[in-house]
């Protein structure tokens, strides 16, 4: 992908191109989306050789694990876990604590990008759905964004009426995850469902309006370290948006310098790749402190 010469979009390159960008020098090298996807293999991967050959590196899935005996656990899973059962175990209250703090600094939806299985999938869905559309084959059905918040409430009102963590039920994450580490199961079949609604009924259908765990973590992300950073290179082409899994983050910035405070923000890099003023970056807000 060289966004250098010409108006580029992830859309308009070819699906294993996005994996490499070019310099201004002209140079081609490993793109954000290389590493995003290779982060999220490495991540699984531990888990499934920590089951397989007793690596005790990353024991469980992503909904709970250790981290060479640090607990980490699933934000929403504790919620739930309280409103299902009223008490929290320690272990559980240090696993969640750590991961709040890990996504504090890092993004709170980082988490989608760069550790999430699913993103993966949604990744290949939307490219899909994205063809399909530009043939004219289907319509592309969207919906009010700020749905995922009367979901996130959902869920936890069912864990509390029902006692029982009943979003695990269909968590594409949490079965995703189970799958990597302990091998296929039925409960697969609700993942492919949910990929063939995103390829043929509306991109990215669950990260954008339903998640619950993607809808946590963005709470964190408004108040999280890193950041994108628009600076005034910005001609205003408007690239960055097209490729944005929450286009309403960077629409609604005015021109001068700005940072996106927005915890929607995965920290995907895709605007950064396409942005041929380079205007965006990833900052911290730490640079400020120093
Ligand atoms: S929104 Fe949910 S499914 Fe999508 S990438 Fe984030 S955690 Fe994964
Ligand atoms: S603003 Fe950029 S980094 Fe954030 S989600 Fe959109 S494309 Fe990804």
């Amino acid at each position: 992908m060289n966004k250098y010469k010409a108006y580029a979009s992830i859309d308009k390159t070819r699906f294993f191109d996005t994996f490499i960008t070019t310099n201004k020098n002209g140079k081609k090298r490993l793109g954000i989306r290389f590493y995003r996807w290779f982060s999220i293999f490495c991540i699984n991967f531990l888990f499934f050789l920590s089951y397989r050959i007793d690596l005790q590196a990353l024991e469980g899935t992503l909904s709970g694990s250790r981290f060479f005996g640090f607990h980490l656990i699933d934000p929403f899973i504790s919620m739930q876990m309280f409103l299902a059962h009223h008490n929290l175990h320690v272990n559980l209250i240090i696993g969640t604590v750590t991961i709040l703090a890990f996504y504090l600094i890092m993004g709170g939806r980082a988490f989608c990008s760069w550790v999430c299985p699913y993103n993966i999938l949604g990744e290949i869905s939307e490219r899909l759905h994205k063809i399909l559309v530009e043939k004219k084959i289907i319509r592309s059905y969207k919906f009010n964004h700020k749905i995922k918040y009367v979901f996130w409430v959902f869920f936890l009102f069912l864990a509390f009426f029902a006692g029982y963590l009943v979003f695990e039920i269909i968590n594409p994450v949490g079965i995703l995850s189970r799958a990597i580490v302990y091998g296929w199961s039925f409960a697969l079949l609700i993942v492919t469902v949910l990929f063939l609604v995103e390829v043929f009924f509306a991109q990215r259908f669950w990260c954008r309006y339903i998640c619950p765990i993607g809808t946590t973590y963005s709470f964190l992300g408004w108040i999280s370290v890193m950041k994108i950073k628009r600076t005034n290179e910005c001609d205003r082409c408007n690239a960055c948006s097209k490729v944005c899994l929450v286009p309403h983050v960077l629409k609604k910035q005015d021109k001068k310098e700005i940072t996106i405070i927005s915890g929607e923000c995965t920290l995907c890099g895709r605007c950064i790749e396409v942005c041929h003023k380079d205007a965006l970056i990833f900052d911290t807000k730490l640079k400020k402190l120093i």
